[in-house]
């Protein structure tokens, strides 16, 4: 495995930018933390637009839409086109309706926030649960009312995740072996103020484990459909395309899986520790303290 590059100097972050015309960014670690923009960022990201190079965000966040995220970056002030931003909230609706041809007259039962309903009702897939099932009651098994129309089911993050959902969603897919079992994204923890918290790949694992059986399919990085509907809106010269992320087993992985180069910073979730060690599994091409260094080169 080589040993990865660390950008330092103004000659070094000049000579990568050449390099490349176009970045797929990931948005949470790299760009900001939460709704704080990180230092430098936005005089980047003009940079990198006034030099003509093509921007491409991809976040795993499923619980936004591309049009709330389109939102955020307005309030941030970073101009951005809603098609420049691939969310996997829109993945798993772009994934249904293009790649799985989801049935009109069938449903998806979702565990999950408004991004994924939002982004399914845009692509006309009619969905049920999220929201529905937000009770604070006690659970009653006899409560349960499955609807004879879901075809899959499809989880993201849900703050109010509860058993009803994960029983409902256990009895969608345990009761007919033909309905699917889709995830948005698979990060096992998610980044709030300094620390972690469960993500949605922790979130499945009691329906991982009651059905003793895996998702069919996983839309975000570092999985296939991410990549598959970003290829399918830009043709992406995968020589001269660079991956940026935080996170090794996310970001670079579909960086590499890709066949895309890649650039870690270091103001996320992987350490530089993770890439310098022996047998590091994954290992970028390149790395940087954090994105807002390459503002040194609009000085
Ligand atoms: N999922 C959720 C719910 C999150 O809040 C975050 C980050 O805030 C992520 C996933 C990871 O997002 P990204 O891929 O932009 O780092
Ligand atoms: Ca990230």
């Amino acid at each position: 495995m080589p040993t990865p590059i660390k950008l330092s100097s103004r000659n070094d972050y000049e000579s990568f930018l050449e390099k490349f015309d176009t970045f797929l960014l990931d948005c949470d670690g790299v760009l900001w933390h939460g709704n704080t923009l990180l230092p430098g960022v936005r005089e980047v990201l003009a940079l990198l637009r006034q030099k003509g190079k093509r921007l491409i965000f991809v976040t795993n966040n499923s619980a936004k839409s591309r049009a709330s995220y389109s939102l955020k970056f307005k309030k941030l002030n970073i101009e951005v086109n809603e098609n420049e931003i691939f969310c996997s909230a829109y993945i798993a609706a772009y994934y249904l309706k293009n790649i799985l041809k989801f049935p009109k007259e069938k449903k998806i039962y979702v565990i999950g926030e408004s991004g994924i309903t939002e982004e399914l009702d845009l692509e006309g897939i009619r969905s049920c649960g999220s929201s529905e099932d937000d009770d604070g009651k006690d659970f009653d098994f006899n409560d349960i009312h499955p609807d004879p129309t879901v075809g899959a089911v499809l989880c993201g993050l849900d703050t109010r995740i509860n058993y009803k959902k994960i029983a409902k969603a256990f009895n969608y897919l345990y009761s007919n072996p033909d309905c699917l079992f889709l995830l948005t994204n698979d990060d096992s923890t998610i980044p709030y103020n300094g620390t972690l918290y469960p993500g949605t790949g922790s979130l499945v694992a009691p329906l991982i484990k009651s059905l003793n059986r895996n998702p069919d399919a996983v839309m975000g990085k570092p999985n296939k459909p991410m990549m598959d509907c970003i290829t399918n809106e830009f043709q992406l010269d995968v020589e001269r395309t660079c991956m940026i992320g935080d996170r090794l087993n996310t970001d670079i992985q579909f960086g590499i899986n890709g066949k895309l180069k890649t650039l870690l910073v270091l103001t996320g979730i992987s350490k530089e520790h993770d890439i310098l060690i022996k047998n590091a599994p994954i290992v970028p091409d390149y790395y940087l303290p954090s994105l807002g260094d390459f503002s040194e080169l609009c000085k």
